[in-house]
C-alpha cells in the first residue's frame, strides 16, 4: 500500500510548493440530485457521516447547532507526531511531510447550497465559529499562518453542495501571503482604502469593514472586504464576525444579481502567526467570481484577463439596490 499520508513538493526554480495528497483521491464528488438530501454529510441527522466535531455553535450540546466545526476526512496535511513516519517508510523521492490542520466548517444545520438562503442570524454565528476557530488554532502556537476559504459552486472546485468553508492551518507563509507582506509594505492597505475611496470602487460598508473593488480585478466582480483600521488578524477583531457575515451576504447578493447562479470562491489573508505583525497590515477577504475559466494565458503568464475593468466592475455592483 503506497503512503497516503501528505506531503510538500518543492519547485526548483519559482517558489511554488504542491501538496501531494493521494488519500483526497477517495473523497466523494456529488452529483446534484434528489439522491444529495439523503446522503449529505453535512446535514444534522447525518453527524454519525462525519469525524467527530471539534467546535460548534452554540455551544451548549443540549442546543440543536448552527454551525459545526470538523475534521476534514480528506486533508491536504496532516496533524500531529503522528504523520511523522518512519525512515524506512519513505520513497527517497517524498519531499517533507505537510503538516498542519484541515479543517470543515458547516455554516448551516439545513441543506442549504447558497449563503443567501441561510438565516441572517445563522450565518452570523457560523462566522463567529469561524473566527473561534482561527483563534484557537492560533493559540496553539505551532501553526505559522492560517486561513478560512470557501468553494461555492462546481466552477469553483466545491464537491458538496451543503454550504460549507474549509479551515486551514499550515507551518510556513505561502508564497501569495508572502508577496503580499512585501506589497503592503510599499503600498499600505490604508493607502489602497483611499483610493478606492477617490474612485468610488467601495460597494457597501459594515461594522469597521469595507467591501471594494481592488484595482486590478481578475474576475468581474471581484470584491474585497478589509478593514478601515490595521488589524493583523480576524481572529483577534471580536466584533468583525457580525459584520463581515453581513458584508459576505450583501456582496454574493450583488454579484448574483448580476451573474445569477455564479459560483465564487473567497479566502481570508491574515497576517503571519509568527514574528512581529506587519506595520499597517488589514486582514481582508477577497471575493473572486468564477465567471469565466483561468486557462492556458493565466497559467503561462500568472496574468489574468478580464472583461470588466475595477471602474465598471464597481459601478454595476453599487448599482444594484440591496434590501
Ligand atoms: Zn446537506
Ligand atoms: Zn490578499
Amino acid at each position: 500500500m503506497p503512503d497516503q499520508r501528505p506531503c510538500l513538493a518543492d519547485d526548483a526554480t519559482v517558489p511554488r510548493r504542491v501538496f501531494v495528497a493521494p488519500g483526497r483521491a477517495a473523497r466523494p464528488i456529488e452529483v446534484p440530485g434528489s439522491a444529495e438530501l439523503a446522503t449529505c454529510p453535512f446535514c444534522a441527522g447525518h453527524e454519525h457521516l462525519t469525524p467527530g466535531e471539534v467546535a460548534r455553535l452554540p455551544e451548549s450540546a443540549a442546543l440543536p447547532w448552527s454551525a459545526r466545526i470538523i475534521p476534514n476526512r480528506y486533508p491536504v496535511v496532516a496533524d500531529g507526531d503522528d504523520a511523522l513516519p518512519a525512515a524506512s517508510d519513505r520513497s527517497p523521492a517524498a519531499g517533507p511531510r505537510a503538516h498542519g490542520v484541515h479543517e470543515v466548517l458547516v455554516e448551516s444545520p439545513r441543506h442549504d447550497t447558497c449563503i443567501l438562503t441561510v438565516a441572517p442570524a445563522a450565518w452570523r454565528l457560523a462566522w463567529e465559529a469561524c473566527r473561534r476557530r482561527l483563534a484557537a488554532l492560533a493559540a496553539r502556537g505551532d501553526l505559522a499562518w492560517t486561513t478560512v476559504f470557501k468553494n461555492s459552486g462546481p466552477a469553483a472546485g466545491a464537491s458538496l453542495a451543503h454550504v460549507h468553508s474549509q479551515l486551514v492551518g499550515l507551518r510556513f507563509i505561502p508564497p501569495v501571503v508572502a508577496a503580499e507582506l512585501t506589497g503592503a509594505a510599499a503600498a499600505p492597505f490604508s493607502r489602497q482604502l483611499d483610493e478606492a475611496a477617490a474612485e468610488e470602487r467601495v460597494v457597501a460598508a459594515a461594522g469597521g469593514l469595507v467591501a471594494l473593488v481592488p484595482r486590478a480585478p481578475r474576475q468581474p466582480y471581484e470584491v474585497w472586504i478589509v478593514p478601515r483600521a490595521p488589524q493583523p488578524w480576524f481572529h483577534a477583531d471580536a466584533d468583525a464576525a457580525g459584520a463581515l457575515a453581513d458584508l459576505t451576504r450583501d456582496v454574493v447578493g450583488r454579484i448574483r444579481t448580476l451573474a445569477p447562479g455564479a459560483d465564487y470562491n473567497w479566502w481570508l489573508h491574515q497576517a503571519p502567526l509568527v514574528g512581529a505583525a506587519p506595520p499597517g497590515w488589514h486582514w481582508h477577504l477577497e471575493i473572486l467570481p468564477r465567471l469565466s475559466g483561468i486557462a492556458g494565458f493565466e497559467l503561462a503568464t500568472g496574468c489574468h484577463i478580464t472583461t470588466v475593468g475595477a471602474a465598471e466592475s464597481a459601478r454595476r455592483l453599487t448599482s444594484i439596490r440591496r434590501p
